[in-house]
């Protein structure tokens, strides 16, 4: 039976923030001759904006509201592309400035950004996708279209970032369409496709984007008999460039991961080195009167050492004084309780 799905008819997934470009401005920022300096025609106010500024009463603005074009773009330079993400979305004044697809400057600041501080984007953005929106996909984390949160999973060939429920709803298998839907299966030729592997039926099915090929279908429908031939080729020509795409974005993700398996390996290392040697230290230690202050077995089965021992983060000086004071407290209680435990025996 044809399994029945809502779907959405949009081929290009992801919700966008709109901006409307004349915006209220609330600040007197001072006009800048900005082509002088190679300012984009966004950056810049339009005289409308600015009479409305000088006619309008506004509370004083922030300092950074304040800063010319020129130096918001300068500071931007020196940002990671988080902050920038954060950034854009803080009010209608940065999202202008950052979020202009048609500006070479703004993409200049994304791609600056990404290439310094994202090892494993270095690839450009996929056809049709700018610097912004590329680095929002790799960098946010969450479902795209259901908002379930901590979902990291990327579909280099749908280009979208998306947990498996709505995967399911937003995609058909070649079965499904071929089989069951009864559409011809040239109108796949020309697109990317994710390959599941099932290992319990060890089979291996092609999904595809369903408005993509409904989108398809239309188009296929429109080629005439005697050009089928050529178009057919275009397909499959375009279907190999997108793949071999997505399968260069894939194994730099796959690099990304053991990179990251291998880096929180070192860090869990060096704390565990870390904390060996302030354990040592404090098993010397020694009171006024020259005995050892504490029990070596104590420290360590203390439920503050344990913790702290299994954690995979970066241990500092700071961390160490906080959790050696928690050490003291479980190691003194243990002692003052067979102290007290001794006595009573004795008694
Ligand atoms: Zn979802």
């Amino acid at each position: 039976m044809q399994k029945q799905k809502k779907r959405k008819t949009s081929a290009t997934p992801g919700k966008r923030r709109s901006v409307t470009k004349n915006v209220s401005i609330p600040t007197s920022i001072p006009a800048v001759d900005t082509s002088l300096i190679g300012i984009p025609s966004f950056l810049t106010l339009s005289s409308p904006v600015q009479d409305q500024i000088t006619t309008a009463s506004f509370k004083q603005p922030p300092m950074i509201l304040t800063f010319p074009p020129e130096v918001f773009i300068n500071i931007c330079k020196f940002l990671r592309p988080r902050d920038l993400v954060s950034l854009s979305a803080v009010c209608k004044v940065f999202a202008q400035y950052l979020i202009s697809s048609s500006s070479t400057t703004t993409q200049q600041i994304w791609k600056e950004a990404r290439t310094l501080h994202l090892r494993f984007l270095q690839m450009d953005p996929p056809e049709g996708m700018d610097e912004r929106q590329y680095i929002k996909l790799s960098v946010e984390r969450g479902c795209q279209f259901c908002g379930k949160p901590r979902i990291r999973k990327i579909y280099w060939a749908f280009r979208t970032r998306m947990c498996s429920d709505c995967f399911s709803a937003k995609t058909e298998s070649e079965i499904t369409i071929v089989k069951d839907m009864k559409l011809p299966q040239d109108v796949l030729l020309g697109l990317p496709s994710v390959q599941m592997h099932f290992y319990l039926s060890n089979s291996t099915v092609n999904y595809y984007w369903f408005s993509q090929v409904e989108a398809m279908h239309q188009q296929y429908k429109s080629i005439p008999q005697s050009q089928l031939p050529q178009w057919k080729t275009e397909m499959e020509t375009r279907c190999t460039r997108l793949m071999q795409d997505v399968r260069q974005r894939e194994v730099a993700e796959a690099k990304e991961r053991l990179a990251r398996s291998h880096d929180i390996a070192e860090i869990a290392n060096q704390r565990k080195q870390y904390l060996r040697e302030r354990i040592e230290e404090m098993a010397q230690e020694k009171n006024d009167e020259g005995n050892l202050r504490y029990v070596r077995s104590y420290i360590m089965s203390t439920d503050a050492f344990i913790n702290a021992s299994v954690a995979q983060r970066p241990m500092t000086n700071r961390a160490w004084k906080m959790l050696k004071r928690k050490i003291i407290q479980e190691h003194d209680a243990r002692v003052e309780e067979n102290s007290v435990s001794n006595s009573v025996k004795s008694y």
